[in-house]
Order: C-alpha cells, then sequence, then structure tokens
C-alpha cells in the first residue's frame, strides 16, 4: 500500500499505474492546462508538472510511495527545488521516443513550439489518415512588414533607455537596499516603442496578427500512441524570431474491439461451450474493413483464456507498412449455466473418464454455497452471520456434496 496518493489523485491515475499510462496522464493534462491554453491553471499546470517529476523517477517515486510528501522532503526534494514546470513540459514533448525538438539550444534565437494533441483512431493508424486541423498562430503583420508602425517610427523607449529593463531600488532597512531588475513595464522589455499616432492600425503596434491557418496531418500507416509529427517553422512568428515549430502528438483513442500493444492487435472472442468443445467457424472484421475466417477444426479444444494468433494480420509497421504484427485472439468460453440433468448421462459419455476420488472413512461433509468475491472484499475478513447465503436455491443447483457415502 502507499501512503499518499494525492501525486497520483493529481494525474488522475491508479497508484500501481503502469509509466506509459503516467505518460498519458501527464500529456493529457500538461496540454490542457498549459499557459498557452489556460493562462489561469499555472498552479495546476505545477501541481501536474511536480507530480509527474515524482512519479516518472523510480526512485523518487518508491520514496513517496513509502513515506509520501514528508519522505520526500527528508530525501531533499522540497517544493522549492522542483524543477520548473515549462523545463519538465519541454522535456517531454521535445525529448520523448520520437525525438522532434534535439534542435532547441542549438538555434537559440527561436519562438516557441506549439504543441497540439489530435485524437485519431485505431482504423486511420491502420490504413493512414489525412486530416485537416485549423489553428491559430502569430504571423509577422503584412501591412507594417514587423516593424509595427510606419518606417522610422520606432523611437527608443525612453524609460528604460532602450535596454528594456528597469532597476528598482528598494530599502530593505538601515544602510540595507536590494537591487531588483525587472522588465520595462512601457515597452515590455523591447527596448523600444511607437507613438500611438505612428502605430500601425492593422496590428496595433504589436508587429504581429492573430491568423487562421489550416494544417494538412498526415498520419502514415502504423504510426504510434503518443508519436509526434513535426511541423517545422510553422510556429508563431515574431519579428526577429526563427518560428518554432507546431507539433502535432497523436492520442490514439480506444476501439471497441481491438487493442493494440505494439504492433499486435489483441481481440477477445467469446465462443460458446459447444464451440469449445466441438470446434467451430468465425469471421473476424479487420479494421480496413476486410473479413477474415478463422476455423478451429473437430477435435481441438479450445479452454478458457487460450490465445491464438494470425501471423501478418496485426498493425502494419511504421514506414514498413506491407509487413504487419500479428493478430491475437484470446478466447473467453461462456458456460451454460446448467444441463438437463437427464442429459447429463449422455454428455458424460463423450467426455475422458473422471479420475476417482478416495474418500477416508472420518471426512467431515459440507455445504459448498455460492459467494461473490466482490461482496466478501467489501465486507472485510470478518465472519458473517447474516441470512444472505441461507437461502437454499432448491435441489441440486448450489448445494454440492463434498462427501458421500
Ligand atoms: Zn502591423
Ligand atoms: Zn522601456
Amino acid at each position: 500500500m502507499v501512503k499518499e496518493t494525492t501525486y497520483y489523485d493529481v494525474l488522475g491515475v491508479k497508484p500501481n499505474c503502469t509509466t506509459d499510462e503516467l505518460k498519458k496522464a501527464y500529456r493529457k493534462l500538461a496540454l490542457k492546462y498549459h499557459p498557452d491554453k489556460n493562462p489561469n491553471e499555472g498552479e495546476k499546470f505545477k501541481q501536474i508538472s511536480q507530480a509527474y517529476e515524482v512519479l516518472s523517477n523510480p526512485d523518487k517515486r518508491s520514496l513517496y510511495d513509502q513515506g509520501g510528501e514528508q519522505a520526500l522532503k527528508e530525501g531533499g526534494l522540497s517544493s522549492g527545488n522542483f524543477s520548473s514546470p515549462m523545463d519538465i513540459f519541454d522535456m517531454f514533448f521535445n525529448n520523448g521516443p520520437f525525438g522532434g525538438g534535439s534542435r532547441r539550444g542549438h538555434r537559440e534565437r527561436r519562438g516557441k513550439d506549439v504543441v497540439h494533441q489530435l485524437q485519431v483512431s485505431l482504423e486511420d493508424l491502420y490504413k493512414g489518415a489525412t486530416r485537416k486541423l485549423a489553428l491559430e498562430k502569430n504571423s509577422i503583420c503584412e501591412k507594417c512588414e514587423g516593424r509595427g508602425g510606419k518606417k522610422g517610427a520606432v523611437e527608443t523607449c525612453p524609460h528604460c533607455r532602450g535596454t528594456g529593463m528597469q532597476v528598482k531600488i528598494q530599502q530593505l532597512g538601515p544602510g540595507m537596499i536590494q537591487q531588483i531588475q525587472t522588465y520595462c513595464n512601457e515597452c515590455r522589455g523591447q527596448g523600444e516603442r511607437i507613438s500611438e499616432k505612428n502605430r500601425c492600425k492593422t496590428c496595433n503596434g504589436k508587429k504581429t496578427v492573430r491568423e487562421r491557418k489550416i494544417l494538412e496531418v498526415h498520419i502514415d500507416k502504423g504510426m504510434l500512441d503518443n508519436q509526434k509529427i513535426t511541423f517545422s517553422g510553422e510556429g508563431d512568428q515574431e519579428p526577429g524570431l526563427e518560428p518554432g515549430d507546431i507539433i502535432i502528438v497523436l492520442e490514439e483513442k480506444e476501439h471497441p474491439l481491438y487493442k493494440r500493444t505494439g504492433n499486435d492487435l489483441i481481440l477477445r472472442m467469446n465462443i460458446d461451450l459447444v464451440e469449445a468443445l466441438c470446434g467451430f467457424q468465425k469471421v473476424i472484421r479487420t479494421l480496413d474493413d476486410r473479413d477474415l475466417v478463422i476455423t478451429v477444426i473437430h477435435g481441438d479444444v479450445i479452454k478458457p483464456g487460450d490465445v491464438k494468433c494470425v501471423v501478418g494480420e496485426g498493425m502494419p509497421h511504421y514506414k514498413n507498412p506491407f509487413e504487419k504484427g500479428r493478430l491475437i485472439i484470446q478466447f473467453m468460453v461462456d458456460f451454460p449455466k446448467s444441463l438437463p440433468p437427464e442429459k447429463i448421462p449422455t454428455l458424460e459419455s463423450c467426455l475422458p473418464a473422471r479420475s476417482e476420488s478416495i474418500i477416508p472413512e472420518n471426512a467431515e461433509e459440507c455445504t459448498l454455497i455460492e459467494m461473490d468475491p466482490e461482496d466478501s472484499r467489501r465486507r472485510g475478513a470478518s465472519h458473517h452471520h447474516g441470512n444472505v447465503y441461507e437461502e437454499d436455491e432448491g435441489p441440486g443447483a448450489s448445494r454440492v456434496q463434498c462427501a458421500t457415502h
């Protein structure tokens, strides 16, 4: 048992979740609460980030599981020295399994990347698809060519004399002063400004305008959940900066029939007891709408939980779509609730002979009753003396004797 679940709760996962589930949860929430999308949810964004920072590190996670936040503090990780939420975010989205932005740092004067999530069906990932995505982004204002006003209208900010910074002096106590450097309010750190009458009417002196942009996203066969598609230089534009990228992160939607693991597809199939014992044919609809027939020949018995596979009917490999993974079929056997007693001798004659059980002389006779494992878990392990279990369900239904003479 874990001591606290706060971090798990913040990410909406269970304490026994896998690394994959953790990543998925972080990705979803981080994109939702990113300051670009939700400027008022800074605190939430920070909480998500801290929870992920701890739980994504096996050492910190086990420390937290054992002793909660207190243990982390004793281990030297207090609220003061978490990584910045933005660093965690950038690390997650730029150094993921598919790379994406290792160029960050190499090219300095570069605008921010914009990350969008795109939900895709398993069918899309199987067959490939093209999606149109409408986005808003900042573009250099064409009217003033990104100057913010008429030519020569830009003047050095008189408040900061062009430095973009303001120095404030604060008296802390007798003989103690503190110098605080902040961005200049007047020019928002730009070091220059444009007087109102000379401002560009289109962008109001901001040099950029919001623009609607339609992106065509090509989803290749075999792409994975969480895979990134990068549109280089399509991010927000800003004068003097190389534009960042638009990064589309794919999110695979759950499929009603198939579950994907890597390049394999898993299908749960319910069959009747008669099919399990006597063979059957079944039709499987593929993700590209073909019908496959599978046959279990007479004489082969399928047990509950048996697994079989069809080679080459799984997901296409990314960048090598003619290669496909396996289609793995897990069989569930639907047993009849009861059997007509008069048919049992016939059935028994078809089945392998039962092995005889030897009952010792002084064996004690006891009664088997139905039980609901969920119900007893709710009640705990203590003995229960209600009348719930005492109903008799009629002859032979649930009363099985464990000893006969
Ligand atoms: Zn303009
Ligand atoms: Zn200024």
